[in-house]
C-alpha cells in the first residue's frame, strides 16, 4: 500500500492494475514496430533516412498534440458522477432529469479558473467556472455555470471587451491594472461581481469548497407548456472554504495544480471512504405574473433574485465519484454547450444567455472541430438522427438513411406530441433597436451585499483586496473606481480611499 497520495502515485496504480497484460507498441495504424529507441540511420553515424516512418509519424504526431486552447477558462479540472433527485419538482418540468424522486442521471462537471492560460495557477483570484453535462435518455444538457450567481456584464457585445481587459496587455503582454480598473468603472454593472472576486470567496480552497450556480434565469416547462422561471443553485457540502491570500500566492508558486490534485486526491479517497465531493442543487422559481411585478429585471445576470422574496428549493443531489480517464479525452476535449436544453428546461430573455447560446457552439467548432458532439466525452446517451453529415473528423455518420428531408424513405421525423413540452407561445412586439442597459441599478444590491451580507472582518478584507489593486492603477482611473465604489456605499468608499493613502491633488503610494 503506498504512502503517496492517488495523483502522485496514478502511475504506479496504472502499473499495478495492467502488470500482467502483455503491450507491443505499434504506431498509430497498429502496425507493431520493432524499434523504439534509435531512428534509421545511413551506418552509425550517417543521417537519417525519410524511410523512417516510425519517426516522422511520431514527430508529426508531437507537433499537433495541442489544440487552440479555450479563450477563457482554459485551465481546469474535470470530473464525473450523477445527479440525483431528492425532491419532486415534475409539477413544474417534464424534463426526464427530474422525473422522480430517486432518479438518478450521469453527469460530467468541468471546473476552472477563468483568465489565466492553460499552465496558470491554480490560486489565483479569479471566478470559477462550474459547468455540468447531464447525459440524459433524451440528450445532453448542459449547464454552463460559474461559483457566483451573477456575471460581470448584462450584455453579450460586451464580452470581448470584458475579457480583454482581465488577459494580457496586447503589448507588454503582462495583465495591466489600467486596462482592468478602466473597464470596471466605466461600466459600473461590474461592481456587483468585483465585490464578489475581491471579497474570501474570490480564492476558493480547491474545487469542492465553493458553491455552483447557473447563474442566468432560466425556464421550466411542465405538462401542457406551462413556464416557470428558474435559477439553478447548487451548494458544497463540504462547506464553504477559501485561501488567504498570501497563503494562495505561496501556493501558486509550490503547486500551481493544487485544485486540480485536490479534487483527484478527493475522488480516490472516496472509493476507500464511500464520501465523494458532493453538492446540494437547489433551485428558485419566479412565475412569469411574479417576473413583470419586479422592481429588477429578473432576466438581468448582475442581479440575484433575493432569498427572502425567493427561497432556495431543494431538488437533488451532485455527487463526484470518478475521476477522468485521461485528462485530454476527458477534459481539454469536452464541450459544454448552453443551447443544449433538453425538454423541460429552456432558455429566457436574458441577454448574456442569448449571446452565449451561439458563442459556446462557435468557440467549440474553432477548437475541436464540426464534429465535437461526437467525441466521447460529448457523447449524447440519445441516438443522434438528423441531416447533418461529414466534415471533419467524423465518427458517425449515420450511414445509408437520407440525408434530405423531407423524404419518402423514412427518415427522422420532428416528434408529433413535441407541443406537449415546448415553451408556451410568447407575444414580442417592439421596435428594432440598441437599448443600452447599461444604467440599469448597478449600485444597490452591491450595497446590500456590503453591508448585510459581510461582517466587519470580512469587509476589512475586502477593502484590503481592493485597495491592493485599485492602487496599481494610473491616478485618474483609480479616482473613478474609488468614485464607483463610493457610490455602491459611502463607508466602503472612504475605507478604499483610506486602505490606499489616498490624500486628494496627490499621486497615490504605489507599492508594487
Ligand atoms: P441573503 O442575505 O439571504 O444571503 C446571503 C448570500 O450571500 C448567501 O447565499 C451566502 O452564501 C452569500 N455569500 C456570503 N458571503 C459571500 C461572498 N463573500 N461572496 C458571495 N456570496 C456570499 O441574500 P439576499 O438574497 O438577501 O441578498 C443579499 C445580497 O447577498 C445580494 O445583494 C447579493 O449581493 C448577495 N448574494 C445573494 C444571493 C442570492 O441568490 N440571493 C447569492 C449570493 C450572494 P451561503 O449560502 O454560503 O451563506
Amino acid at each position: 500500500m503506498s504512502s503517496r497520495d492517488p495523483a502522485s502515485n496514478q502511475l504506479q496504480n496504472w502499473y499495478e492494475e495492467n502488470k500482467n497484460e502483455r503491450k507491443y507498441v505499434t504506431n498509430n495504424s497498429g502496425i507493431q514496430l520493432v524499434q523504439k529507441a534509435s531512428s534509421l540511420t545511413v551506418g552509425k553515424l550517417g543521417p537519417i533516412v525519410l524511410s523512417d516512418y516510425n519517426l516522422t509519424q511520431q514527430l508529426g504526431h508531437f507537433n499537433r498534440e495541442r489544440i487552440p486552447e479555450r479563450v477563457v477558462h482554459a485551465k481546469g479540472a474535470g470530473a464525473f458522477g450523477y445527479f440525483q433527485v431528492t425532491h419532486d419538482i415534475s409539477h413544474l418540468t417534464v424534463s426526464t432529469v427530474f422525473e422522480s424522486v430517486g432518479k438518478k442521471t450521469p453527469i460530467a462537471v468541468r471546473f476552472s479558473q477563468v483568465a489565466g492560460n492553460l499552465g496558470s495557477a491554480d490560486t489565483v483570484r479569479d471566478p470559477r467556472g462550474f459547468a455540468l453535462k447531464f447525459y440524459t435518455e433524451e440528450g445532453v444538457w448542459d449547464l454552463v455555470g460559474n461559483n457566483t450567481p451573477i456575471f460581470f456584464i448584462r450584455d453579450p457585445i460586451l464580452f470581448p471587451m470584458f475579457v480583454h481587459t482581465q488577459k494580457r496587455n496586447p503589448v507588454t503582454n503582462i495583465r495591466d491594472w489600467d486596462m482592468f480598473w478602466d473597464f470596471i468603472s466605466l461600466r459600473p454593472e461590474t461592481l456587483h461581481q468585483v465585490m464578489f472576486l475581491f471579497s474570501d470567496r474570490g480564492i476558493p480552497d480547491g474545487h469542492r469548497h465553493q458553491h455552483g450556480y447557473g447563474s442566468h434565469t432560466f425556464s421550466l416547462i411542465g405538462k401542457n407548456r406551462t413556464l416557470t422561471w428558474v435559477k439553478f443553485i447548487y451548494k458544497t457540502d463540504q462547506g464553504i472554504k477559501n485561501l488567504d491570500p498570501e497563503k494562495a500566492e505561496i501556493l501558486a508558486g509550490k503547486d500551481p495544480d493544487y485544485a486540480l490534485r485536490d479534487l483527484y486526491n478527493a475522488i480516490e479517497e472516496g472509493k476507500k471512504t464511500g464520501k465523494y465531493p458532493s453538492w446540494t442543487f437547489y433551485i428558485q422559481t419566479m412565475t412569469p405574473e411574479q417576473a413583470k411585478a419586479q422592481d429588477f429585471n429578473p432576466f438581468d445576470i448582475t442581479k440575484v433574485w433575493p432569498h427572502v422574496k425567493f427561497p432556495l428549493i431543494p431538488v437533488g443531489k451532485i455527487i463526484l465519484n470518478k475521476n477522468p480517464s485521461n485528462y485530454f479525452a476527458d477534459v481539454e476535449q469536452i464541450g459544454f454547450n448552453p443551447s443544449n436544453l433538453t425538454p423541460g428546461i429552456g432558455a429566457s430573455p436574458d441577454r448574456l444567455l442569448q449571446g452565449r447560446l451561439h458563442a459556446y457552439q462557435d468557440a467549440h467548432i474553432y477548437r475541436l472541430g464540426v464534429n465535437f458532439e461526437q467525441l466521447p466525452v460529448n457523447n449524447s446517451l440519445a441516438e443522434i438522427a438528423n441531416f447533418q453529415r461529414d466534415g471533419f473528423d467524423v465518427i458517425k455518420n449515420q450511414n445509408g438513411a437520407p440525408n434530405y428531408h423531407p423524404n419518402s424513405f423514412g427518415g427522422p421525423e420532428p416528434l408529433p406530441n413535441a407541443k406537449y413540452w415546448t415553451p408556451p407561445p410568447e407575444s414580442v412586439t417592439g421596435n428594432v433597436d440598441y437599448f443600452d442597459l447599461g444604467d440599469d441599478d448597478n449600485y444597490t444590491q452591491p450595497g446590500e451585499f456590503y453591508r448585510k451580507v459581510l461582517n466587519d472582518q470580512a469587509k476589512e478584507r475586502l477593502v484590503q483586496n481592493l485597495a491592493g489593486k485599485i492602487k496599481l492603477a494610473q491616478r485618474r482611473i483609480l479616482d473613478r473606481t474609488v468614485e464607483e465604489f463610493t457610490k455602491v456605499d459611502e463607508n466602503l468608499g472612504q475605507r478604499i480611499m483610506k486602505a490606499i493613502k489616498l490624500e486628494k491633488g496627490r499621486e497615490a503610494v504605489v507599492e508594487l
